[in-house]
């Protein structure tokens, strides 16, 4: 019989696979998607958030443990677990040689990058590369990998794990590891959380998923429905404001629109609703995806003069361009007339400063609701252009609840030999909100003990049949 058995594909799962056959384990991994399409949202990644006392390699400055914790405490609204967000961030700061002994390289952040050069590692090659180094690592060392293989459901005795089911196949194992992701790409599930707004639409109709089609929640749902214990608010997710023009799942980085803060964002009636300069947008570029799913329609439109073209990253595909902003309205089929009202209360309620990108400068609209509180100058310089946006889902926070040892809870005990970790139980640190790379840092740190624990138990298990 196998020791440990690794549900999932991609950051958390190798991890898990890694750390528990270095342990001495054998170990199977069963990813639900074809080879080509292996590794999850983990694919789309490009770094991970690290505390760090003093500069290191690819790291400027330092980023102590404490103030990691303050960004946390703050982006979650007190909604994290401390204990086990603190495990996640000094994690962070030692884990870098165990990813480099696999094969993972590094690289310093680059301009334009969200500002990360201080807290946040990137991997050289993306999370594709990353993953590609995990795999290979796996193969080397003996784990046996297997594409094309949803788990349905398990066999549980009590909070026992038994086996685990692929179809009509029974897979037996003395651990097992959960790393099956989030509920994001299950659209009927997606449509239950968020129900039916007040116009009597269904906004989750209208998202897209910035990552992958496989993370369908299954494995998940089976959990909550066997009496785990839960963790989140199935409402709350990572989300952000993406091209309209995105495909619906595995659209990733480049769908991302990152001029929100240098001009005006206005709705199908043509009206703003956000205060778009409210702080960097680093820090703010992940409420935007929640604020568009509330706009009719699940849409919103992101305007910009040409002062602002080669202040932000461009994204993929040019946006719609115009020489006037009636031609504007016209071409993005806005009502004219509200639109031109909107901009025109925007650009007189322009207060002169100096504008500095780079800080929460005084450029800011005076009398208008709602304000812009920074970055704010009059969108009067043609050529004008437009991106058409909608919520970009990047995972959910729904979970199960797990302690230190990552084991799973029922009834507020720990399984003894059934572990989670990555997107399945991120909802424990990040009860909502988010701060950039974060995910990579959880998925890694509970990757990492999940595997520990789930070896150990398979010895326990081993010598329990033995007796
Ligand atoms: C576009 C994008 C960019 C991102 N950038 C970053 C970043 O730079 N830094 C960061 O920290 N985070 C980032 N994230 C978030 C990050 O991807 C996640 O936090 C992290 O990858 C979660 O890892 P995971 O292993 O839990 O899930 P995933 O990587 O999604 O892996 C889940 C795996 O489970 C498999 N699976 C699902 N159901 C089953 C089943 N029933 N049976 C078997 N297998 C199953 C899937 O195929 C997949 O391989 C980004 C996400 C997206 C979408």
């Amino acid at each position: 019989m196998i020791d440990v058995l690794v549900i999932g594909g991609g950051n958390a799962a190798l991890c898990a696979a890694l750390t528990a056959r270095e342990a001495g384990a054998s170990v199977l991994m069963l990813e639900a998607s074809p080879r080509a399409w292996r590794g999850g949202n983990s694919q789309h990644t490009r770094n991970l958030r690290c505390m760090h006392d003093a500069p290191q390699d690819v790291l400027v400055d330092a980023y102590p443990e404490e103030e990691f914790w303050q960004d946390l405490l703050k982006v979650t609204g007190g909604r994290t677990d401390e204990a086990l967000a603190r495990l996640v961030i000094r994690a962070s700061g030692s884990v870098r040689p165990w990813m480099r002994s696999h094969g993972v390289h590094f690289q310093p952040s680059l301009s334009g990058a969200l500002h990360t050069a201080r807290t946040n590692a990137f991997f050289m090659g993306g999370g594709k590369a990353l993953l590609n180094a995990y795999y290979r690592s796996a193969e080397r060392l003996g784990v046996a990998v297997r594409y094309e293989a949803p788990v349905q459901r398990l066999q549980l005795e009590g909070s026992r794990f038994v086996a685990a089911w692929v179809g009509d196949e029974r897979i037996e194992a003395r651990s097992c590891v959960l790393a099956a992701g989030g509920f994001e790409s299950n659209r009927e599930w997606l449509r239950e959380a968020w129900g039916r707004n007040e116009r009597g639409e269904y906004p989750a109709d209208r998202f897209l998923i910035r990552g992958t089609r496989y993370n369908t929640g299954v494995l998940l749902r089976f959990m909550l429905d066997a009496g785990a214990d839960a963790v989140g608010d199935p409402t709350q997710a990572h989300m952000v404001a993406i091209d309209a023009r995105a495909p619906l799942y595995d659209g990733g980085i480049c769908t991302r629109i990152d001029c929100v803060s240098l001009g005006v964002v206005v709705n199908r009636d043509g009206e703003r609703f956000y205060d778009e300069g409210e702080d960097f947008w680093p820090k703010r570029y992940a409420i935007w995806g929640r604020l568009v799913a509330q706009q009719p329609q699940q849409l919103a439109y992101s305007i910009i003069d040409a002062k602002a073209v080669g202040r932000f990253m461009p994204p993929v595909f040019p946006g719609t361009r115009a020489d006037s902003l009636p031609e504007l309205a016209r071409a993005l089929q806005l009502p004219e007339q509200p639109l031109l009202r909107t901009l025109g209360a925007y650009n007189a309620a322009c207060r002169p400063g100096s504008f500095d990108h780079t800080r929460l400068d005084d450029c800011r609209t005076e009398g208008l609701a709602p304000a812009k509180s920074h970055w704010a100058l009059p969108i009067d310089t043609p050529p004008f252009q437009a991106y058409a946006l909608r919520p970009g889902v990047t995972f959910t926070y729904l979970g199960l609840r797990t302690d230190e040892s990552s084991a799973v809870r029922f009834g507020d005990r720990p399984s003894p030999n059934l572990y989670v970790a990555g997107e399945m139980m991120a909802g424990n640190v990040l009860g909502r909100g988010y701060t950039a790379g974060v995910g990579m840092s959880i998925g890694t740190a509970f990757g990492r003990i999940a595997g520990q624990r789930a070896a150990q138990a398979a010895r326990g298990e081993a010598a329990r049949a033995a007796a």
